[in-house]
């Protein structure tokens, strides 16, 4: 076309690197370079592994030529080479050996633990290799020896970053309401001179399907890019109950890192948005998909290139924040593209009628059940609700009210022993000051620190001036909380056991007489407790 005149110039394809960068290559030892680039070159790996790999591998070598230059080939590592660099690694910071790291953000960090771990497991996988393969012939064994320390890989958790509700909400908003005009600019200089008028290198009716199926599909980015151009089927269902009929669309899955292609029932939406994108697409070239080698027409295809990779996160979820009117990163990290699917799993868990972890792990295209449960992750709002419905301080703390006389505090009174806290025990006080740790404080003994309210200081200390109210918290026993609750039997249980126990003045309840009759009602104190704040 631009050989005819229509267009200025040759659409240019985005460009983009393929395979290691030359400087990357010259920073590691020639010869380790030489084992690690005969590594990727008869590596299966899938391509993302791939390149984290080769870099790892790239670093090791690097390691290898400050620390052990007489080793700077696999089959010269012994034992204690390895032991050392799992050492190293643990302690190593963001750039270190990284060669000529393009991203600097993070230079001098210290490692993440699945960054520590990486580094040990890709290395680990590349001396198996090589073994077996029979390239080298092992001076150790790397299973034993390349491992990260347990204490490391317990920091390794599932890491479900779901998107909060609110900001999931307005994502949606404005991704079913996404015009030409909201899109940026994208692609290389001369991609972009080929753009629309509306700036949208890619049909705006493309980029609705492909934020569609991010919103509703649950899908991976890979798996997204991947879509045949027929991958959806619409069907009928009719509702148990009241046998209403209701609209059905299958989306059919790729096949992936751990399943074969399947289909799963999607929001009959996204079907409406692919068929809006079918109707206006260009017709492509067949292009062979990386999995299966085979010649298929994808769904996002333009211009005879399926849809760039970062496109989502790195140009379309930013435009949708935007919109939205919401940060692009929050505490659990930037919005991306597997947000949504940990969004989605996590919302099918928590619905009131949610899916079973079984219909998920089939729904998510999940090969084992370990990796659903990563997405089973409780909502905070419903586990705080079942945390309330617990009642577990209610349950476990009480409040009692204290009186403080400030007055015996100013004049010194108190330093001199005069009591100057009363804890309100219903009909009379303890002017014990650490009344919490009263083995009796709930039955009370009444001994020397127990100050009766029908007495004259009891009376006196009802009317003085200069006399502040509060509350402190009592956390309480097992056989507490029984007592409280009003079972009779563990509350004379708790008497008989508390008849030989010391009270804090010395004496024991059976010393000072004090009979099952004379301790203070528990209903007594109870109704101080409550009224005290409970
Ligand atoms: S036994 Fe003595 S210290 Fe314990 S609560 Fe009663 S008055 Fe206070």
């Amino acid at each position: 076309m631009a050989h005819d005149g229509i267009l200025r110039a040759p659409v240019a394809r985005n460009a983009r690197q393929r395979g290691p960068r030359e400087d990357t290559l010259d920073s590691a030892p020639p010869a380790w370079a030489h084992w690690a680039l005969r590594w990727r070159s008869v590596t299966t790996v899938e391509p993302s592994s791939l390149r984290r790999r080769f870099s790892i591998i790239l670093i090791a070598g690097r390691w290898s030529a400050e620390k052990h230059p007489e080793a700077i080939e696999p089959h010269l590592w012994t034992r204690d080479i390895a032991a050392e660099y799992v050492a190293d690694t643990l302690n190593a910071v963001h750039g270190q050996w990284a060669g000529c790291n393009r991203d600097t953000r993070k230079t001098g960090q210290p490692l993440s633990a699945k960054g520590k771990v990486q580094r040990v497991d890709d290395l680990r996988a590349f001396f198996l290799d090589l073994i077996d393969w029979e390239w080298i012939t092992p001076r150790f064994d790397p299973r034993k020896v390349l491992t990260g320390p347990l204490s490391v890989r317990a920091q390794l958790g599932p890491n479900p970053r779901i998107i909060d509700d609110a900001s999931w909400a307005k994502l949606m908003a404005a991704g079913l309401t996404v015009e030409a005009t909201d899109l940026k600019l994208y692609g290389s200089a001369a991609a972009r001179a080929a753009s629309s008028e509306h700036r949208t290198y890619y049909p705006i009716e493309m980029v609705r399907a492909l934020i569609g199926v991010w919103l509703f599909a649950g899908l991976r980015i890979d798996e997204i890019r991947r879509l045949e151009l027929e991958c959806t089927r619409r069907d009928e269902g009719r509702d148990d109950k009241t046998g209403a009929p209701f609209p059905i669309c299958l989306l059919q899955v790729p096949a992936n890192k751990t399943s074969r292609a399947f289909s799963k029932p999607v929001d009959p939406l996204v079907g409406e948005l692919i068929d809006a994108w079918r109707a206006v697409r260009p017709s492509q070239p067949d292009l062979i998909d990386r999995k299966t080698r085979q010649r298929q027409q994808f769904l996002f295809c333009v211009r005879g290139e399926l849809i760039g990779s970062s496109y989502l996160n790195a140009h379309l979820i930013p435009v949708l924040c935007r919109k939205a009117g919401i940060p692009e990163h929050d505490s659990r990290g930037a919005l991306t593209s597997h947000r949504a699917r940990a969004t989605i799993a996590t919302q099918l868990l928590n619905a009131p009628e949610p899916l079973s972890l079984a219909d998920l792990k089939e729904w998510l295209g999940h090969k084992h059940f370990s990796s659903t449960r990563h997405y089973a992750t409780i909502l905070q709002r419903r586990l705080t609700a079942a945390y309330r419905k617990a009642d577990y301080f209610a349950r476990n703390v009480r409040t009692i009210q204290v009186l403080i006389d400030r007055d015996t505090i100013m004049t010194g009174a108190a330093a001199e022993g005069q009591p100057w806290k009363y804890y309100d025990l219903g009909d009379g006080y303890c002017t014990y000051d650490f009344f919490a740790k009263c083995p009796h404080r709930l039955a009370c003994a009444r001994c020397p620190f127990y100050l009766p309210k029908g007495s004259s200081a009891g009376q006196l200390l009802s009317v003085k001036d200069g006399i502040d109210r509060m509350l402190e918290n009592l956390v309480l026993t097992e056989d507490e909380r029984a007592a409280l609750h009003g079972d009779r039997d563990i509350l004379t249980q708790l008497a008989n056991r508390l008849a030989a126990v010391p009270t804090p003045a010395g004496p024991t309840p059976k010393a000072l007489g004090t009979t099952k009759d004379a301790f203070i009602a528990l209903s007594e104190l109870r109704r101080s407790l409550d009224q005290s704040g409970d």
